[in-house]
This record gives structure tokens, C-alpha cells and sequence, in this order.
């Protein structure tokens, strides 16, 4: 075989900025022939069979509320029915009222984090969003990765379209108090969108400058604040971070109710997870327990993601992580599949793609992992808001 020899091209910085410019500029073409001809990305309809499994009734159910006329109709498409997601979302209003937010419980914020960059934060935060708003929640995405993968799932441009103040970093920077100004709809009804851009990595250095000018300033408290307002009008808010245990994440922890921890059961991934569960342990105690304060969560989860089952290495990993994380481990995995792949290389999820556009019966294992995931924690929710009610009550009856 002839071996051909590499030869080294020298790149200057003006090279490598040409190089950026030119990636930035395909990132436009590539969109706009993705979202063809609309210019803007919709989200899927869903047939009568659909309909009804979100909804949890026999089509029959769905075929005697058609005929009372009091929920959305849908259209005729060929010869079957569809609805758009918007009407869907109001079919599962009405007829999974018992799961939704009691008028006066709080929303419910989750974060999505892990140490690593890979392990599938992003896929599942939007993933949740989706699948939680489909089954009537109101949710507001918030996305803390510089990165923007959440905002450009969206179909929002981070490095072209996003300014400050379409960020958390007007919060960060002190020049907000609450996160409102940054909140926008998107494409997907009933979940908004606060974006995330490079720009937000100037948040590492202005709240430790924020810090050591105010001591009695607590960093990780800006976001937790930030979001009171927001509580109020949201069912759920779900935030993806970057990979890092970053000024940022922090914040974003300590505003959770819940956490989601995306974990492949590869080695070195656990291995990694245990340090984020150190590191973030040694925070608190510093920046909490010295204070006299404390943090609890109402629930962290552990979610196996990209799971290879044909893999001999992971089932041994698989193990480790059932024996450290116990009861946090969520009884789903999430398969490793080229669907999810599928879906990412048109900027969306195994929700976004439309029925029949890929091999059905991977991608119904795909996508019934990601519904039962969103079922247990929903579950979950639900008994945050029982409780809450339980405790209002309690305090009611000792006034
Ligand atoms: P993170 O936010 O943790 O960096 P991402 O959600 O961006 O991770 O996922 C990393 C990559 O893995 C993406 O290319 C995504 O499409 C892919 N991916 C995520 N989940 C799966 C899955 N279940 N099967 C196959 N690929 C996946
Ligand atoms: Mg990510």
C-alpha cells in the first residue's frame, strides 16, 4: 500500500478567523435549506392513535369528545385526521387535567447537568421539555451552555442571532433582577425559550468579580432569584448546562427542585460523574453550610442514556451505576440509536421527526424510552405539587 506522507499547513490567526467566518456562514445556508420552505421549524401533528395515548383514553374516548365539539377538531389530512400539536396540547388540558399544576402550587425547576460534554444533557432537557409540554405542562426551556446546542435545536442561531439580552447574562451581570426580559416562544407551542450564546461565558468572570467586591453577594443564589417571577407562569422549568461544574451550573443547581444526571454507562463516565458529586458536595458545604444555610432537592435522577445493549462493557458499567446511585437510577434507559442521531443531523429530537420519515420499530423504541422517561418524572413533579398542597394546608389549619 502506498503510504501517502502528511504534510503541515501552517495556519495563522487571520486563517483561523477566515476558517470561523466561513463555518458561521454555512450554519445560515444549512439551516434555511433545512427549514425549507417555511423558514421556520413546525412541530409534528399527531394522528388519532396518537392522540389518544397522550391523552391516556381509547380512541373511542377521542371519537365521542370529536362529536361533542368542545375540544379542537383537527383537520382532515388524505383520509385521516391530524391535529396540530397546539390542539393536541389542549386535548391533553382537558383530559389529563388531574396531572397538571394545581392553582396554587409553584412551577418546578429541573436541571440537566453532568461534568462531560457528550453524555446526552441536551437531547434529554429538550426532549423533557417537549415530551412534558405535549402532556399539557407550560415549560420554559432555559438554556446556560455557551454552546447554545438547546437554542440551536430551536432553531435560533447563537452566534448570529443571540444578543445579551436574549440571555441569562443581563441577570448575571446585575443588570436584571429577574429573567423575564430574555423569555421568547418558539416554533413548539407552550415551551419559550431563553437562548444561550458564547457571550455567556462572561458570566465566569463577572460573578466572581461581583463576589469579591460585595462579600455578602451570593453568586450562586442570582439565578434562583432570577427565576421567582418566572415560577409563577410556568408549569416546569427545564435548564441545560455546559459540560462543567461552572459558576453558571452552580447557579443552575442551586434554583432546582430536581436534577437529571444523563449518564452512559461507559467507565469513564461514572468515573467522572462520582467527581461532579464531590466537587458539588465541597461547594455547598463552603459556600452553604458555612453560612448556616442549607440546600435540599426534591429528587435527583440518574438516567442511563445512550445505552449500547449488544455492549458487554456498559452492562458491567450498567451495574456499577445501579450499585452507587441505588433508587436515583430511573427504571428506563435510553437506547443508543441512530434515530437520535437522525434526528440531531436535521437540529432536533426523536420528537421532532415527523411519523414514517425513518424505520418504525427502532424508532419506536426510541421514542417510547424518552415517553416513559417523561412519565416517571412527571410522576415525580406530581408529588412535589401534592406535597406542596399537603404543607399549605397544614399551615392553613395552624393559623
Ligand atoms: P451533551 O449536551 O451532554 O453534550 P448532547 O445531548 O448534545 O450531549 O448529545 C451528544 C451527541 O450524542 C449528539 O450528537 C446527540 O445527537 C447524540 N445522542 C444523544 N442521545 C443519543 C442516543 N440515545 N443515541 C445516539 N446518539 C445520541
Ligand atoms: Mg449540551
Amino acid at each position: 500500500m502506498v503510504q501517502i506522507k502528511q504534510t503541515i499547513r501552517r495556519q495563522t490567526l487571520e486563517d483561523i478567523e477566515v476558517q470561523a467566518q466561513k463555518i458561521a456562514g454555512m450554519m445560515g445556508h444549512i439551516r434555511s435549506a433545512m427549514l425549507a420552505p417555511t423558514e421556520q421549524k413546525i412541530a409534528p401533528s399527531l394522528s388519532a392513535v396518537q392522540l389518544a395515548e397522550l391523552c391516556g383514553v381509547d380512541k373511542a374516548k377521542i371519537a365521542y369528545r370529536l362529536k361533542r365539539g368542545d375540544l379542537p377538531s383537527g383537520s382532515i389530512q388524505g383520509n385521516r385526521r391530524e391535529w396540530s400539536m397546539a390542539e393536541a396540547q389542549e386535548w391533553a388540558r382537558d383530559l389529563r387535567s388531574v396531572h397538571l399544576r394545581p392553582a396554587l402550587a409553584a412551577g418546578i425547576t429541573i436541571t440537566v447537568a453532568n461534568f462531560k460534554g457528550g453524555v446526552a444533557k441536551t437531547t434529554s432537557a429538550v426532549t423533557l421539555a417537549q415530551g412534558l409540554s405535549m402532556r399539557g405542562h407550560r415549560v420554559l426551556l432555559l438554556d446556560l451552555d455557551p454552546q447554545g446546542s438547546a437554542t440551536t435545536l430551536f432553531g435560533v442561531l447563537p452566534d448570529a442571532e443571540v444578543d445579551a439580552e436574549h440571555t441569562a447574562m443581563l441577570l448575571f451581570a446585575g443588570e436584571a433582577d429577574t429573567l423575564e426580559y430574555g423569555i421568547r416562544p418558539t416554533y413548539w407551542p407552550n415551551i419559550d425559550l431563553v437562548c444561550a450564546a458564547p457571550l455567556l461565558y462572561g458570566a465566569e468572570f463577572i460573578l466572581p468579580a461581583r463576589q469579591s467586591k460585595d462579600p455578602g453577594f451570593e453568586f450562586w443564589r442570582v439565578l434562583d432569584r432570577g427565576l421567582d417571577t418566572i415560577r409563577e407562569s410556568y408549569d416546569v422549568i427545564v435548564i441545560d448546562t455546559p459540560p462543567s461544574l461552572s459558576y453558571v451550573t452552580i447557579n443552575a443547581l442551586m434554583a432546582a427542585d430536581g436534577v437529571l444526571m444523563p449518564l452512559p454507562p461507559s467507565a469513564l463516565d461514572f468515573a467522572s460523574s462520582a467527581q461532579f458529586w464531590d466537587l458539588f458536595s465541597d461547594l455547598c458545604n463552603q459556600l452553604i453550610r458555612s453560612r448556616g444555610k442549607n440546600k435540599s432537592f426534591e429528587f435527583i435522577d440518574v438516567l442511563l442514556s445512550r445505552v449500547e445493549a449488544s455492549d458487554a462493557a456498559s452492562s458491567v458499567v450498567r451495574q456499577w451505576v445501579l450499585e452507587g446511585y441505588g433508587d436515583k437510577v430511573l427504571p428506563i434507559e435510553i437506547p443508543k440509536t441512530a434515530i437520535a442521531a437522525t434526528a440531531s443531523a436535521e437540529f432536533g429530537t426523536v420528537y421532532d421527526l415527523p411519523r414514517g420519515s425513518v424505520n418504525s420499530k427502532t424508532f419506536a423504541r426510541a421514542r417510547d424510552a424518552y415517553d416513559r422517561m417523561c412519565e416517571l418524572i412527571e410522576q415525580q413533579i406530581e408529588a412535589v405539587w401534592d406535597r406542596q398542597l399537603v404543607e399549605q394546608a397544614q399551615v392553613a389549619a395552624g393559623a
